[in-house]
Formats: structure tokens, sequence, C-alpha cells
């Protein structure tokens, strides 16, 4: 059965895994239950104060945040 918390994820443009450095067990709930932390980059918009974009760090690229 798949893990409800297989954060998991794959660059749009290149299929390059994202998925970083597993998070030890005891600290994961300050990670929403992720598993792994994420290699991909937060691009922010000064004008809203959150994240808007995702960049990979592999290829450069960048996608809509979901
Ligand atoms: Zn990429």
């Amino acid at each position: 059965m798949k893990k409800l918390n297989d954060n998991i994820e794959y660059c749009p443009h290149y299929g390059a895994n994202l998925q970083g450095e597993p998070i030890p067990e005891k600290e994961q709930h300050h990670y929403g239950g992720a598993t792994h932390f994420t290699r991909k980059i937060g691009i922010s918009s000064l004008e809203l104060d959150r994240v808007i974009k995702w960049q990979c760090p592999d290829c450069k690229q960048d996608w809509e945040r979901e």
C-alpha cells in the first residue's frame, strides 16, 4: 500500500527526482508529515509575500505552484 505521506516529486520538465534528504522521523511533524526534504526551490513574489513558483535545481526551469 502506498504511504499517504510519501511526498516524492518529479520535475515537470525533465522528470528529475526532486526528493531530497530523508527527514528524521521525530521531526517529520514539523513538515506536515513529509518523509523527505524537497530539492525544488521556492520562488517568492514580493508583492504577494508567498511562494508562487517552484524551480528545478537541475534544469533551472520553473513552474506554477499548484
Ligand atoms: Zn528539471
